[in-house]
């Protein structure tokens, strides 16, 4: 296997398309990952910081390791040093936010801010299952979903996916087909005339053990249009080594794909994080050996 140097660079940025959805961003194993949505305003992981995330406003963290949230903080810095005024807000998994906090707090004292002017930047602390409405973007939704990832003695450390909703009123049923006057009728006269709908987008597993894909509580993640899922490891030996990291190996997303294959709804499956060890033609050529036929046009390599 050649190692192939053009995939490390992380501020080499990945653009492609999974159906409406332009992703943007960068994705290796202990180098740094992040996942840019520009048209969506949101951007997932910030394990590196390039200029095209300053304008985003609303950032995810799927866990604390250091090549997902090195530069959480460099965002908002970025932002107040090139002036923008609207404050970015930080989604966090909710055991992961006081010491989010401390670690905000030490790296501004590290730097020498004072005391008194130090201030925390807009932190959502997100717990599984809540929807939450994105600050400046009243149609998208979160809902976080906790992962098993990496294990320290008994205890997973704290890891979140993440599904991203497009929330609608829609007209229910027993109203379709009124005229126009007889729908502003109905709703000057108080009746509800809307039920709520939530469209899911796109899924990020972030960083986590191949397992979760086959988890009955996370079906759902199933249900979106693009599931973005690590897949750290594609070598015929590594899988006893993804367990032990806490990533994906290959077979158990081919395991998952013949599990859901009547059910899922996902158009494109997008595989990220691949280790650091594989060049891009390693990967692309895994890709076309392992996943099956059926699968493979669902398939997009983040490389
Ligand atoms: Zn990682
Ligand atoms: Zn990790």
């Amino acid at each position: 296997m050649q190692e192939n140097k053009s995939l490390h660079n992380a501020l080499r940025q990945v653009r492609l398309h999974a159906g409406k959805v332009r992703l943007c961003g960068f994705s290796v194993s202990g180098l740094a990952t992040y996942l840019q949505l520009p048209e969506l305003d949101f951007c997932v992981d910030m394990g590196e910081c390039p200029v095209s995330a300053i304008g985003i406003n609303h950032v995810f963290l799927t866990h604390a390791h250091g090549d997902h949230s090195r530069c959480l903080m460099r965002h908002h810095s970025l932002r107040r040093m090139m002036g923008v005024e609207r404050p970015s807000v930080y989604y966090i998994p909710k055991d992961l936010v006081k010491s989010a906090e401390e670690w905000i707090h030490s790296e501004a004292m590290f730097e020498g801010v004072p005391e008194a002017r130090f201030k925390l930047p807009k932190i959502v602390p997100m717990e599984a299952g809540e929807k939450v409405t994105l600050a400046y973007r009243k149609d998208l939704m979160l809902e976080a979903f906790p992962v098993k990832h990496a294990q320290v003695g008994k205890h997973f450390l704290p890891s979140m996916g993440v599904t991203l909703y497009n929330h609608k009123n829609k007209l229910k049923e027993e109203f379709l087909g009124l005229e126009p006057a007889e729908i502003i009728k109905l709703r000057a006269d108080g009746v509800n005339i809307t039920r709520e709908v939530f469209d899911p987008l796109i899924t990020f597993m972030g960083d986590s053990l191949g397992e979760n894909l086959n988890d009955p509580a996370l079906n759902a993640i199933w249900d979106s249009e693009v599931l973005v899922s690590e897949c750290t490891f594609v070598d015929d030996d590594e899988e006893e080594m993804a367990q032990k990291k806490g990533h994906t190996h290959i077979s158990a997303i081919v395991n998952a794909l013949n599990a859901h294959k009547e059910t899922m709804k996902c158009k494109f499956i997008v595989l990220n994080h691949f280790s650091m060890k594989y060049s891009a033609e390693h990967i692309l050529e895994s890709i076309q050996n392992k996943i099956p036929e059926e699968f493979r046009e669902k398939i997009i390599a983040f490389i």
